[in-house]
């Protein structure tokens, strides 16, 4: 078994995941399709392979972060026929569960161990090494993904078994884009009340209306000033982000028969918001959809 690792998809999130591999002393083979991705892992002491196939050539794990489901599942079937049994893969992308089993069912009858170990923490958290990985396999995947993911995040969580990794991350980001519009409502709320964001912030962070999306996130500029609101919206988590896992979470629930109606009225929400041309903010900006201020961009 060697230590090298092949990473897969190198983009705004496995750019600086692999990166940070590279500084903790792994020798990390890298392939991505676009040039640009492929320049900045250069830079960061990844070396560049020209093929899925070439990039796992002497190495014991493969990683990919990919845009969706059917990339992984496209690039795991590429390259799990030329491994060796024991290589473990370990998936980072954020894809719907049903591939996510697939794509583990797939490799393991091919002697491989497999993780799906979607992340949050965004960008920022990719490059300080400071992701959550929400994690499903077998504990013995997990015993051996777990010291390097602990390379590129600073807290694993193992969720259970194939795919619920996936299942915690869809779960976690409905909860989310239903708290973010309930928020951004009640705020909008308040505004025609004639009641300051700040006296609505001072009662609800710490009254039983409390969450995440109004204490770190808070969608008005002021009474969080880390928020993006304080700077323009600017992504932190882009609205078309937010929309893609809530789809996820709603083809999850459609699937498996669950009941979500406020998920899929978040869906809904961040649909229309993307359509009017305002996917590239972040997710939080949707509070200007409530005050009836968004313009078709
Ligand atoms: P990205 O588009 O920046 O990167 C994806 C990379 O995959 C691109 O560089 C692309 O060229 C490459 N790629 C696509 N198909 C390929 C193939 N067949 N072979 C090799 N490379 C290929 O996306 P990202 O922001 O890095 O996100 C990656 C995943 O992480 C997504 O599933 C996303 O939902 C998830 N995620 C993103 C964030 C975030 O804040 N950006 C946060 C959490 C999770």
């Amino acid at each position: 078994m060697t230590d090298a690792i092949a990473f897969i998809g190198l983009g705004n999130m496995g750019g600086p995941m692999a990166a940070n591999l590279v500084k903790a002393g792994y020798r990390v083979k890298g392939f991505d399709l676009a040039e640009a991705a492929r320049n900045s892992a250069a830079a960061n002491g990844i070396e560049l392979s020209l093929s899925v196939k070439d990039v796992v050539v002497g190495t014991g794990t493969v990683i990919t972060m990919l845009p969706a489901g059917k990339h992984v599942l496209s690039v795991w079937s590429d390259l799990v026929p030329t491994l060796h049994a024991g290589t473990l893969l370990i998936d980072c992308s954020t894809i719907d569960v049903e591939t996510a089993r697939k794509v583990h069912a797939l490799a393991t009858e091919n002697g491989c161990l497999t993780l799906d170990g979607p992340v949050s923490g965004g960008t920022g958290g990719a490059a300080a090494g400071t992701l959550t990985f929400m994690v499903g396999g077998s504990k013995e995947a997990f015993a051996r993904g777990v010291p390097i993911l602990q390379k590129m995040g600073k807290r694993i969580v193992h969720c259970g078994g194939a795919g619920s990794g996936q299942a915690a991350k869809i779960c976690n980001n409905m909860i989310l884009g239903v708290t973010m519009a309930g928020v951004a409502e009640a705020f909008v709320l308040a505004e025609k009340l004639g009641l300051s964001h700040q006296a609505l912030y001072d009662v609800a962070s710490t009254s039983s209306g409390q969450c995440w999306s109004i204490t770190t996130y808070c969608p008005v500029p002021g009474p969080v000033p880390s928020s993006p609101a304080n700077n323009g919206y600017k992504p932190g988590f882009a609205a078309s982000l937010m929309l893609k896992d809530l789809r996820l979470s709603q083809e999850a629930a459609l699937a498996s028969g669950a009941s979500t109606p406020l998920g899929a009225e978040a869906a809904q929400l961040y649909g229309l918001f993307e359509q009017l041309g305002h996917g590239g903010e972040d997710f939080s900006a949707i509070i200007n959809f409530f005050r009836g201020n968004v313009k078709a961009g």
